[in-house]
């Protein structure tokens, strides 16, 4: 259960020095072994890397991934229950095969349930917490199960409140039934649009900057000029310019550094200071 990783294999932008306290979860009986983990005093939960960036110096911290993947769906009372782990991409398509709808956004967000609630993950003015009931987690500092229910959690755009320190571990959805030919056809054109519109392939953590509610972030970045600007190899996409790409075996430094660069930029022409929608985990001095 505990090992020593080398963090870009478990992030989506591959990068990431070592961390000495890497716990997976397997099961829920793992927690009763992390009690002695809440000693540490650094603890990061991690669900599929796809919105986070750690530093090259690695992490000193204690590092725990949910691995749990169960999913039950009962019709009586129109719920999901599904555990922490599992991919979101493979929630929308269980969704499609019961014929429920809703859920079709998450096809092209490469994350996992926990990090879809951390996150308030969204897409096509869709968001997680539309489809959440309520949320159970595991709070480290008192090593005891709670639940919330969604107002609890106080969503809002790529934000929820009252999870620190807390492991979500599973999550209750509803399950609207819906019209097949819809669901597909949501699907379908969802993906389209993310394989016309965003870079192919990994190596990036999807929108870097949050949108505001009267700019889009990209457009800005596109208006100052900065398509295509790179520091050390990474690189704003041509393709979109919220997107950042690393290619392999670039620093998660260079990343942070045209982070600030492009932040500046778009600052001093817009007079907008945009909000960083990827996370910066570890040191980057
Ligand atoms: C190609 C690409 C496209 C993307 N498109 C979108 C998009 O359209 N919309 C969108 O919203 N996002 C998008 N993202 C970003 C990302 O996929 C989402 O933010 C996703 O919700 C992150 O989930 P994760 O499991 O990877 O979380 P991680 O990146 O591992 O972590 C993100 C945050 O969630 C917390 N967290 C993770 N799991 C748990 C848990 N079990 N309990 C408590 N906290 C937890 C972490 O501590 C961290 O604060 C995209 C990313 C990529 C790479």
């Amino acid at each position: 259960m505990n090992n020593r990783i080398k963090l870009s294999t478990v992030t989506t932008y591959k990068f990431g020095g070592y961390c000495d306290n890497f716990y997976e979860l397997n099961t829920q009986d793992d927690l009763n072994r992390i009690e002695s983990l809440t000693n540490f005093k650094k603890i990061f939960i991690l669900g599929k890397g796809s919105n986070i960036a750690f530093s090259d110096k690695g992490y000193e911290g204690t590092v725990i991934r949910p691995n749990l993947n169960d999913i039950q769906y009962d019709s009586e009372i129109d719920e999901i229950k599904v555990e922490s782990g599992y991919y979101l991409p493979n929630l929308a398509r269980f969704y499609k095969k019961y014929s429920l709808e809703n859920a079709e956004f998450l096809i092209g967000i490469p994350g996992s349930v926990g990090g879809a609630v951390k996150m308030n993950a969204g897409a096509y003015e869709n968001e997680f917490s539309d489809i959440i009931k309520s949320v159970e987690t595991y709070n480290l500092e008192t090593c005891k199960f709670e639940r919330f229910t969604k107002g609890e959690l106080e969503f809002s755009y790529r934000n929820s409140e009252n999870l620190k320190n807390k492991i979500v571990i599973s999550v209750n959805l509803k399950a609207t039934p819906g019209d097949p030919k819809k669901i597909n056809k949501n699907l379908k054109s969802y993906i389209g649009y993310r394989k016309k519109t965003q870079p192919a392939g990994i190596y990036n953590a999807g929108s870097v900057f949050k949108n505001g509610i009267n700019y889009s972030a990209g457009e800005l970045i596109d208006k100052a000029g900065l398509k295509g600007y790179s520091v050390d190899g990474v690189k704003v996409s041509e393709k979109h310019a919220n997107f950042f790409i690393a290619p392999k075996g670039s620093k998660a430094k260079s990343l942070y550094n045209l982070v600030s660069y492009v932040k500046e930029k778009v600052d001093a022409k817009y007079g907008i200071s945009l909000e960083k929608e990827i996370l910066f985990v570890g040191n980057f001095e």
